[in-house]
């Protein structure tokens, strides 16, 4: 099953009449009721939409339970002692970087659990980071949070803030999710901030896929969630391998039922058992499968994996974070929300490594351009893409 397919069948895919498209889609249209119940029972989000169209995912009391109890049992806490003394954590402040005025499955999550407990709604605040920065910064500082949440782009963001003497806050953890978080990254954050950094991987369709262990590796909780890594044609890889795509159970929600369904990310599930001594199966994600980038011109036009097109420019490590995308059929842009004669001498090499690529696969007239202290592109829900093409349709119309 995949997204495209049930959300033009919604009718037939969910499980209980009284959830009809067309209010559903009507209730998440008002930012006043995110987080708020729908028809007093059921909990309602959207899904970005990045990649194909938007979905709509509703969850029941019984589903909410499972992610909650999952959520206080499997993330870990490297305070301890404090967190005995506090386990409902109303003594934190944790506040929550991201789209907040949308119904996004964070968002609702936050606004649900300040809706419900007096408490909390004083110790977690949502934050919008579609502010300007100097006004986000004021915000956070006011704040003064012990813990942040947010995606690993915004916190290298802050991070940058920081290092710049811009944002005195002083975070213990940084939780970070819904994107990739690399080495680098997290390397990054961690310093800025002298904080850990704590990742989860999470999807609309599943709330808390995997959290992180003390060993920075991710266990997915498989007692509620079957992940199964496949090829193009969905058969199963062998363990240990990454598939083209991924296919989600989620056995915690029976009003939408979500039975192998296309995820569309790249996972691989570790055949050793962690350090740690978790029971639970170490899952690595690579992120979107991505698509594939059709570069080229009027004499001929080469597919190129975005994954294969951020490996290089990874492999320079000063460069934290960046977007490349595709800006003609055959034009590169390269571009860092980070500034700085460091980041400049890093978007340099970057750009050689690109370059030796392309040439690599015959695509040497492609034009990489680079571009330092340049706003990332975001999606609806905050969330960026590192590689962003142009769709082929449209590359076929560019070309005609
Ligand atoms: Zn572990």
């Amino acid at each position: 099953m995949n997204k495209a397919y049930l959300m033009a069948n919604f009718h037939d895919w969910v499980c209980d009449p009284r959830l009809e498209l067309a209010a559903l889609r009507q209730f998440i249209q008002d930012p006043s009721l995110i987080g708020s119940a729908y028809q007093g029972r059921f909990l309602v989000w959207e899904s970005s939409g990045s990649h194909g169209a938007p979905g709509v995912f509703v969850q029941d009391a019984a589903a909410m339970a499972v992610y909650d109890a999952l959520e206080a049992t499997r993330r870990r806490v490297p305070n301890l002692p404090l967190h005995l003394l506090d386990p409902w954590g109303v003594l934190d402040r944790i506040a929550f970087v991201g789209a907040t005025n949308g119904h996004f499955a964070s968002t609702v999550s936050v606004e649900r659990l300040r809706r419900l407990n007096p408490f909390l709604s004083r110790a977690l605040q949502g934050i919008s980071f579609l502010q300007p920065l100097p006004a986000l910064a004021r915000e956070l500082v006011s704040f003064n949070p012990r813990v942040i949440t947010t995606y690993p782009s915004v916190a290298i963001m802050l991070a940058e803030e920081k290092m710049r003497g811009k944002l005195d806050i002083n975070p213990r953890e940084i939780w970070t999710g819904g994107e990739t978080l690399t080495d680098a990254m997290r390397t990054a954050i961690s310093q800025a901030f002298n904080a850990e950094v704590i990742n989860s991987y999470g999807a609309s369709e599943f709330m808390s896929l995997a959290f992180e262990c003390a060993h920075q590796r991710l266990h997915l909780n498989s007692d509620w969630a079957i992940l199964e890594p496949v090829d193009e044609m969905n058969r199963p890889v062998p363990i240990g391998q990454v598939g083209s795509t991924t296919l989600l159970t989620n056995l915690a929600n029976h009003v939408q039922p979500i039975i192998r369904y296309d995820l569309g990310d790249r996972v691989s599930i570790a055949s050793m058992p962690c350090e740690c001594g978790s029971v639970l199966p170490v899952i690595e994600v690579q992120g979107r499968s991505g698509d594939l980038l059709h570069l080229g011109d009027r004499h001929g036009q080469a597919a190129v994996s975005a994954l294969a097109l951020s490996t290089v420019v990874e492999s320079i490590e000063e460069l934290v974070d960046f977007q490349l995308i595709q800006t003609a059929p055959n034009e590169l842009e390269l571009n860092t929300e980070l500034g700085g004669p460091m980041v400049d001498e890093a978007l340099r090499r970057a750009k050689s490594a690109l370059d030796h690529y392309l040439t690599s696969q015959n695509l040497g007239r492609t034009q990489v351009s680079c571009n330092a202290a340049r706003p990332s592109v975001r999606g609806r829900n905050g969330k960026t893409h590192r590689v962003i093409g142009i769709p082929n349709h449209d590359l076929l119309q560019w070309l005609a």
